[in-house]
């Protein structure tokens, strides 16, 4: 696998349990929980569980085609859960690196619903 030599961050913690955090759906390789600072009604976040390389999307490569699928997969599936406050939709977003206005440098995918979404990116 890819040598990840970047520097842990605080999804970290939040795996290791040393800080808290609302986990909404888990599985071996995965987890899912609220974004501390929500910008929609619905506001989740899904991780890999070991970022093995995956700082961000930019690194990935073949080895990570399984656990990018997997992620899709579940961000569609809270996407649909209306007892986290889904509607009839939601935006699912990766913020990729310094322009994408990436904070945290482990791969996440946002997902956000609960209310009407613009159609420009801002
Ligand atoms: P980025 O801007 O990197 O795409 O998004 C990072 C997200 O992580 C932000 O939406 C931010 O609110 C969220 N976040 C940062 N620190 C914490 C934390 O300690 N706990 C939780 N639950 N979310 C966090």
């Amino acid at each position: 696998g890819v040598r990840d030599t970047a520097p842990s961050t605080i999804f970290d913690l939040i795996l290791n349990g040393s800080i808290p955090a609302t986990i909404v759906r888990e599985n071996e390789h995965i987890l899912a929980f609220k974004d501390i600072n929500p910008l929609a009604p619905a506001h989740i976040l899904l991780i890999p569980k070991d970022r093995n390389g995956l700082t961000s999307l930019r690194q990935s490569t073949e080895e990570h085609i399984h656990i990018l699928g997997q992620l899709l997969v579940m961000a569609g599936e809270i996407a649909k859960d209306t007892s986290l406050g889904f509607g009839d939709g939601a935006r699912i977003v990766i913020n990729d690196g310094k322009d994408g206005g990436q904070e945290v440098q482990h791969l996440h995918v946002h997902v956000l619903g609960g209310r009407q979404m613009e159609s420009t990116f801002g």
